[in-house]
């Protein structure tokens, strides 16, 4: 076993993570960024493979490092991947992949924070979470281990390609833009049910040169107007962190022209090994597709942290009551535009410098 101490230890190399540490570097600060996939990148990686932004790259890039190619285009999974992984390289920011904190608790002295690694540990005076804007650990029903054995069973984050289902009837539940995605491509193919509630949609094609005069509006408001300091942006939020955004890309029309039958429904129990719908509908389908979002698990913090809305209890990404404890990437962290690529480096220039401050406090006060 090794002990290792750090000034601010960063948890998840992710976008957020790794902005987190491209700030503090910048303020002279000490820290290393622990990831637990063995790649930076890897959580991109592992999505759907048709998966494409909806954000242009030229709204994509870190704060340090300008998204390559067209400005316009829509980077793929793979793409993010290879940019997450260089902008940590061009930066030089100390990260630790294969690496996953399974503990997190206060120093015995009460000073700082005590991280478990496999065997080792490591100290530090700060902590950053940045596991991901609404956690990693999908989500499904209660209904799903109900479902007749026959039936194939797929969460987004096993979902890769239409080829994976067996034929007959696909049910996708859950009509985030993960689910309108899988739908629309699994409709190319084979009959399709969508099901779950209508959360909007920015009215504008994603194809059309009229994107390139909505999208500056649409940060700006995500940016400035839906903060939580507006009482409109506190409202979006839950429904953010709820319910999800609004469909963008892949809309109902889209849907439809497909032949995605959309049903506004939720899946509440099964009936005969099939599911049924709070509209009282039984669904005799060959698979599911479970779009059903992920959860935050911070049960290693050993931490009075979560709220009972299973959010942690901050503002800003700061935790008011365990000094030197933040959060970086989580939805809605200050504004909408938190959620996604183009908002989290002002999170993390926040976070970095309420870090750095109480530090360069203590060298003026000590020197
Ligand atoms: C379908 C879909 C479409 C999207 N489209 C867009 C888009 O168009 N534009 C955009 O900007 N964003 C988009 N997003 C993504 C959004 O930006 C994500 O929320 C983003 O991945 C969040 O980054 P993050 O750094 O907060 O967390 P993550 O990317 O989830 O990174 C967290 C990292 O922490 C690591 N980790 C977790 N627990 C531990 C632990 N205990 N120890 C060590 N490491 C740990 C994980 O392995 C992971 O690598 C999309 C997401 C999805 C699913």
């Amino acid at each position: 076993m090794t002990t290792q101490h750090i000034e601010t230890l960063v948890v998840g190399a992710g976008q957020a993570g790794l902005a987190t540490a491209y700030h503090l570097q910048r303020l002279g600060r000490e820290c290393l960024v622990v990831e637990a996939n063995d790649r930076i990148g890897d959580n991109w990686r592992c999505h759907y493979e048709s998966l494409r932004l909806y954000t242009p790259a030229k709204a994509s890039g870190l704060p340090g490092l300008a998204f390559p190619g067209d400005p316009w285009s829509f980077p793929g999974k793979d793409d993010i991947a290879g940019y997450l992984e260089q902008y940590a390289l061009q930066h030089d920011l100390p990260v630790r992949t294969g690496t996953r904190v399974t503990a997190l608790a206060r120093r015995a002295n009460g000073s700082g924070f005590v991280a478990t690694v496999g065997e080792d540990i490591l100290t530090c005076d700060n902590v950053v979470i940045a596991t991901g804007t609404f956690g990693r650990a999908p989500y499904v029903p209660d209904a799903a281990a109900g479902l007749d054995a026959g039936i194939r069973q797929l969460h987004s984050s096993e979902y890769a390609r239409p080829a994976q289902l067996a034929p007959g009837v696909t049910l996708v539940v859950g009509a985030s833009h993960s689910g309108c995605d899988i739908a629309y491509e699994v409709a190319a193919e084979r009959p399709t049910i969508l099901v779950g509630r209508d959360t909007g949609r920015i009215p504008v094609s994603w194809e059309s040169r009229g994107l390139h005069v909505v999208l500056p509006v649409m940060f700006f408001a995500w940016r400035h107007v839906l903060t939580r300091r507006t009482p409109v942006g506190r409202r979006m939020m839950k429904h953010v962190r709820h319910h999800g955004g609004p469909m963008l890309r892949v809309k109902r029309e889209h849907l439809a022209a497909r032949g995605v039958e959309w049903i506004e429904a939720r899946v509440v129990g099964v009936t005969d090994g099939l599911p049924r719908l709070d509209d009282g509908r039984v669904l005799d389908i060959a698979n599911v597709v479970w779009c059903t979002g992920f959860r935050q698990d911070f049960g290693w913090i050993d931490l009075p942290v979560v709220g009972e809305d299973g959010w942690p209890t901050e503002y800003r990404g700061v935790v008011e009551t365990e000094p030197g404890l933040f959060f970086c990437g989580l939805a809605f962290q200050y504004s909408m535009s938190s959620t996604v690529l183009p908002g989290v480096g002002r999170d993390a220039e926040y976070l970095a410098r309420r870090i750095a401050a109480p530090a360069r406090h203590r060298v003026r006060v000590g020197g």
